[in-house]
């Protein structure tokens, strides 16, 4: 498998870039998060609240593209997904509280964003404060070795407020830049292959999983294996609860059908048959098993 990133096909298109959310505790992640999401709510002609299925999507209507945001902030989950070998983020949102300035989980967020090869695009948050200082901020910024863009850079530095909603359609610009820069694509053809971001049980409708397609398209009928999990997709939604009849590259997309809930991390790929995807099912369940009585027995 390709990393998506780098998909060769002819027929690829640009696609949304999937963007993950980091930084210092009580620096504003989830409030910019919840921010972002009501402006994806806003976007769309159908009026109601998201519900939180890990990813949504904020169409951005200018430009006629849009952008996946992970929905789950911190460093747990993306180490988590990275450990797995899964490499679905394409950009960092790296918050730090224009009030508070670099911390220690800034550094760790920033170390998280370097190893795995993405760029970062900084928000400085709570710029509604009064207290808030943002030129101090950036001068810790690049003596932590982040070269912004008004330095010469490629760094950019957005001031936001989740408050006041400041600075949130800079935010969406700047992110969208960066995006264009990477000239990510993918082929909505092939069959698809995803990443699962989030899975649980629910009490009628079973095992469901939020994957974020990154090639091809998910289509409802498809025949799926995800991680140990197999099964034929029953039903596909977006955030807003829609249903959806198929997810190509970069959209995430709620999932049902599944015999079982896969982890987060884990990679989606639809199979030719129900025989061949409960065969592949059954031999990753059977090593997942061999590797654990390994590790007991030394
Ligand atoms: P997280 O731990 O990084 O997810 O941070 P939260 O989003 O939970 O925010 C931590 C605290 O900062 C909460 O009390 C928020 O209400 C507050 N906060 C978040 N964003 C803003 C903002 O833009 N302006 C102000 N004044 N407070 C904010």
């Amino acid at each position: 498998v390709l990393p998506p990133r780098e998909d060769l096909d002819a027929d690829a298109v640009a696609r949304p870039a999937v963007v993950t959310i980091m930084g210092h505790v009580d620096h504003g992640k989830t409030s910019l998060l919840d921010a972002l999401r009501e402006s994806a709510v806003a976007a769309g002609e159908v009026g109601g609240i998201t519900q939180h299925i890990g990813a949504f999507q904020v169409p951005l209507p200018d430009s006629g593209t849009s952008l996946t945001f992970l929905d789950t902030p911190g460093h747990a989950a993306f180490s988590a997904m990275r450990a797995r070998g899964a490499s679905l983020t394409d950009i960092v949102v790296l918050v730090v509280a224009a009030d508070d300035g670099v911390m220690p989980q800034t550094r760790e967020a920033f170390g998280h964003a370097a190893a795995a090869g993405c760029p970062i695009v900084v928000a400085l948050t709570k710029c509604d404060r009064e207290d808030c200082d943002l030129e101090r901020v950036k001068r810790q910024l690049m003596a932590e070795g982040l070269e912004l863009e008004e330095s010469g850079g490629n760094v950019q530095v957005i001031a936001t407020s989740a408050t006041t909603r400041a600075g949130l359609p800079e935010l969406e610009t700047a992110l969208l830049l960066q995006s264009d820069l990477m000239q990510l694509r993918a082929s909505p053809t092939r069959p698809a292959e995803g990443t699962v971001v989030e899975a649980r049980v629910d009490k009628g409708q079973g095992p469901v999983a939020t994957v974020v397609v990154q090639r091809g398209t998910l289509t409802v009928g498809d025949v799926i294996v995800a991680g140990q999990e197999w099964g034929r997709v029953r039903a596909l939604r977006d955030a807003r609860g829609e249903s959806l009849d198929s997810a190509g590259p970069g959209t995430p997309a709620e999932i049902s059908g599944l015999k079982g809930a896969p982890m987060a991390g884990d990679e989606l790929v639809v199979v030719p048959s129900e025989e061949r995807a409960r065969r592949v099912s059954e031999k990753r369940s059977e090593r997942a098993y061999l590797s654990l009585v390994n590790r007991k027995a030394k």
